[in-house]
């Protein structure tokens, strides 16, 4: 049963942050990360996060 999610896609999007693409683990990866960054405070690490998903989606995608 599929259940009412927040759309963190979307809103992502909305603010400028590149979002996982569905299945792709190097995606997962960097975008828990970036969470994990923005939880500590440390926003220029989710900078760096976001400037290496949108070369990893230039190069893999
Ligand atoms: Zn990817």
């Amino acid at each position: 049963m599929e259940t009412q999610k927040p759309q963190d896609h979307r809103l992502a999007e909305l603010s400028g942050e590149p979002s996982a693409k569905p299945g792709c683990a190097d995606c997962l990866s960097l975008v828990v990360a970036r969470r994990s960054a923005r939880s500590h405070g440390n926003y220029s690490g989710v900078s760096d996060r976001n400037v290496e998903l949108r070369r990893h989606h230039v190069v893999a995608h």
